[in-house]
């Protein structure tokens, strides 16, 4: 893994210049193509003053210009960005005050939000990004084609140092609370686009995979395991915007991928759609998911409906994200993450003062130490010795490890629910939701109780055309699940807040209670 992120585009395109990179609406790039675009982007940043482990931030869904911007920007030695698109103007503060960045490659559409808390930051220069032809005012600002044409592709030569140097601030999703930005090599990085090649040796091989990129770039599951992932093995990416059902059906059946990096929420929306089977799903021979829990009886449901395999993998942002994954190779014992990847150590550590290690199948903190493990958080010293000690990263996540060495996530330390002194696992309950034939997602979430400290509730989405009362699910739980699990609340919704790559946002989901 001692090579920069940009070296991997360079063998690439060297090695499959007139393959397809890219593909958007039905708009093809070539390697070649993509390699001269991020010459002409990296040299219009030195232009403009962008001097190495400068932070330039990169606010765009998924598109060809994310992917020129993200590789310009490195090829500069400067640091990536990321922003989330759906960041609100006071996440938007935090982010491009925190990174201290001077430029942003922004979408039109966000443009409007940058400007309004750009006095507030660093930041001088915007590089606006339209997918459709648009009339707009941009004083001082530019388009992201005139950027492009401002350079000769002539870059100035920076040192890059893949063990030291910082290739991207990756901004943990918040799901818990403040955002932090993980700093990530390109040691990290492509220790983990080497890991996860080795680890999944996919069909088909260099030059011939095609990606369906739909999880967005800006997060880091998007970002490794189907851009970097991509550009490493000289797979076409297939990018979509945005997780909208019909088009991505379309999209499969069109295009044909072969792999398919999701989130359960959209196996959920793949799984009920009536017809899944038409598309011609069965054509991805990896659909890798992780982020967030996979409920085995969607895994079973998905798999038996469209003839695809789920390979169940985890990570953090932290970790590049991939540290975990049920081989394709071996075993794959469904409820867990598998195994770890090459040269990835992992333990369960106790609870309370995370020094003592524990036995198979004993419940504990997860602890990761890898190539893949980031440098610090940027600006936290304190949060930073707090999570990572003696080289081991500290998860936050609760899980056991099993004899043959697959690990279990049970779920975080914050999400436990401490009810009259019981430890309860929201995932415990969700799993047995899921089994409900009504139930299309369900999350579990403590509220505060008088009595019990704590009281469980679940917020469920019923399938559509299905019918659920509130006794019937309870009874349904009193069945499966020791009594002090049972839900004592119970919400339908018709939707539940997500995240932009599709977790479900418990924090918002108890703050609305604790509010209300
Ligand atoms: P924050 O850390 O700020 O709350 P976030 O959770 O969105 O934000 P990420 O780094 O994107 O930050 O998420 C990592 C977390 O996702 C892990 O710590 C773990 O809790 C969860 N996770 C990832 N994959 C899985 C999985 N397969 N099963 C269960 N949980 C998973």
């Amino acid at each position: 893994p001692d090579k920069s992120l940009p070296q991997l585009l360079q063998e690439t395109s060297t090695r499959y210049p007139s393959h397809n990179a890219l593909s958007f609406y039905g708009k093809k790039i070539s390697y070649q193509e993509l390699q001269d675009a991020v010459g002409r982007f990296a040299s219009a940043l030195q232009k403009s003053g962008v001097q190495k482990g400068d932070r330039v931030a990169i606010m765009l869904p998924n598109c060809p210009q994310y992917v020129i911007a993200y590789y310009g920007i490195l090829t500069a030695g400067a640091i990536v960005t990321q922003i989330n698109p759906m960041s609100v103007e006071r996440e938007l503060l935090h982010l491009a005050k925190d990174s201290g960045a001077e430029t942003i490659i922004v979408l039109d559409a966000f443009y409007p939000r940058v400007k309004t808390v750009q006095k507030d930051t660093s930041l001088k220069k915007m590089v606006v990004v339209s997918l459709q032809p648009a009339e707009m005012d941009l004083t001082n600002d530019c388009t992201f084609e005139s950027f492009l044409a401002e350079g000769n592709g002539e870059v100035t030569p920076v040192m890059v140092e893949p063990e030291h140097d910082v290739a991207v601030l990756q901004y943990t999703g918040g799901t818990t609370g403040r955002s932090k930005g993980a700093m990530l090599t390109h040691r990290n990085i492509v220790a983990n686009v080497l890991q996860s090649h080795e680890f999944f040796k996919f069909d088909l091989g260099f030059g011939k995979e095609k990606c369906l990129t739909v999880i967005p770039l800006f997060h880091v599951f998007g970002m490794t395991s189907c851009m970097n992932l991509s550009i490493y093995t000289g797979a076409e990416m297939i990018l979509l915007p945005r997780f909208e059902l019909e088009e991505v059906l379309q999209t499969i059946k069109t295009e044909q991928p072969t792999l398919f990096p999701g989130v359960p929420t959209m196996y959920v929306a793949l799984t009920n759609h009536p017809r899944a089977e038409e598309y011609g799903i069965d054509s991805i021979e990896v659909c890798n998911s992780g982020s967030a829990p996979m409920p085995v009886e969607l895994l079973k449901e998905f798999e038996r409906k469209t003839g695809s395999k789920i390979l169940e993998g985890y990570g953090l942002s932290e970790t590049s994200p991939t540290t975990h994954c049920n081989p394709n190779f071996a075993e794959r014992k469904p409820g867990t993450v598998g195994i770890g990847l090459p040269s990835t150590l992992y333990k369960i550590v106790d609870l309370g003062t995370g020094t003592q290690d524990m036995p198979p199948g004993e419940l504990g903190e997860v602890v990761i130490k890898g190539p893949q493990v980031m440098k610090g958080y940027w600006n936290m010293p304190e949060e930073t010795a707090h999570a990572l000690r003696d080289g081991w990263l500290y998860t936050g996540d609760i899980g056991s490890i099993d004899e043959s060495g697959y690990l279990s996530i049970v779920d975080r330390k914050k999400d436990m629910i401490i009810a009259s002194g019981y430890n309860i696992y929201p995932r415990d309950i969700e799993e047995v939701l899921y089994e409900h034939p009504s139930v299309q997602e369900a999350v579990v979430i403590g509220v505060p109780d008088e009595y019990r400290g704590e009281t469980v509730k679940a917020i469920l989405v019923l399938k559509a055309g299905r019918s659920a009362d509130e006794t019937e699910i309870k009874e349904f739980c009193r069945k499966n699940l020791a009594a002090y699990k049972v839900p004592e609340l119970i919400e339908f919704r018709s939707e539940l807040p997500k995240t932009s790559v599709g977790k479900i946002l418990r924090r918002a989901l108890r703050e609305e209670i604790k509010t209300s």
